[in-house]
């Protein structure tokens, strides 16, 4: 029954609570009266637990972050139009149109990284926007490769301001909001242990910065989305304007196979 898979269980739903309140609070004390977006990453949580926190008084939470378009799309059909999806795991291209034209309150996609992808979004969006009226553009951050490990996804940092200036002039339906590193783990080990900066948010602050002198605007209007669980407030004190953080306020995520969107009700289980 779909009201049973929807269910907010009072104990999770004070769980969840506690932990968001205190990731707000860590955020407050390092921002200093900047603002900064916290995105929390539901990725292979159930959709009632994003739903008790969108639902949460006085602090209704409206930032949700997803790693996977399947996982984005179902969810959003299950839960409130109020929230504001971002997609911020590595994306297909063949799954950019699909998500940007199903999910009319998809926020923003975080992990742009080829033309292609751009393209394929713009075009989802513009299908969008012939069926409805949008009343904003798709925000999308560019997503930096500054760590230089070939495994991460993402642009070369050189090669960035390119694929901004290509946002900016073909895509009529996307609004480019920023930049968004991943960055190394060595590196945020490393820095939150109090040894010194992280290297790769100075390098996409400094990334940033030259995609404005190169395309002659400024920098500042471009939003940093650097930091996680467990670099959060470094990333802040080097200038994040938007942290994703999972963990910190869900707990530990389930394996993917094991995953479920809609919760198993109790007389559910064998
Ligand atoms: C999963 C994920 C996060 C959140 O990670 P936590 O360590 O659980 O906070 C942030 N950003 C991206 C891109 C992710 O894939």
């Amino acid at each position: 029954m779909p009201n049973d898979d929807m269910r907010i269980e009072p104990q999770r739903a004070k769980q969840l609570a506690g932990n968001i309140s205190n990731v707000y609070q860590r955020i407050e004390k390092v921002a200093s009266g900047r603002k900064v977006r916290l995105i929390a990453v539901s990725k292979l949580k159930p959709a009632n637990d994003i739903l008790a926190l969108h639902h949460q008084e006085p602090h209704k939470h409206l930032d949700f972050g997803e790693n996977y378009a399947q996982e984005l799309t179902e969810k959003a059909g299950l839960l409130p139009k109020s929230i504001r999806w971002h997609m911020i795991g590595a994306l297909q291209t063949n799954k950019c149109k699909p998500l940007a034209e199903q999910v009319s309150n998809l926020y923003c996609v975080s992990s742009v990284d080829t033309a292609k992808k751009a393209d394929a979004l713009e075009k989802g969006r513009a299908a969008l926007a012939e069926k409805q009226e949008l009343s904003s553009k798709l925000r999308v951050l560019v997503q930096v490769n500054t760590s230089g490990e070939a495994e991460k996804s993402g642009v070369e940092p050189g090669e960035t301001a390119e694929l901004c200036r290509h946002v900016r002039e073909k895509c009529p339906h996307l609004q480019l909001a920023g930049v968004m590193t991943i960055g190394a783990i060595a590196r945020s080990q490393q820095a939150a242990t109090g040894e010194g900066v992280n290297e790769d948010f100075v390098a996409l602050r400094e990334t940033r910065d030259k995609v404005g002198k190169e395309l002659g605007f400024d920098a500042g209007e471009l939003e940093l989305s650097m930091g996680m669980s467990s670099d959060f407030e470094a990333a802040i004190g080097q200038g994040s304007d938007e942290v994703r953080v999972g963990t910190t306020i869900f707990g530990d995520r389930p394996a993917k196979k094991d995953a479920r969107v809609k919760n198993e009700t109790t007389d559910e289980k064998p």
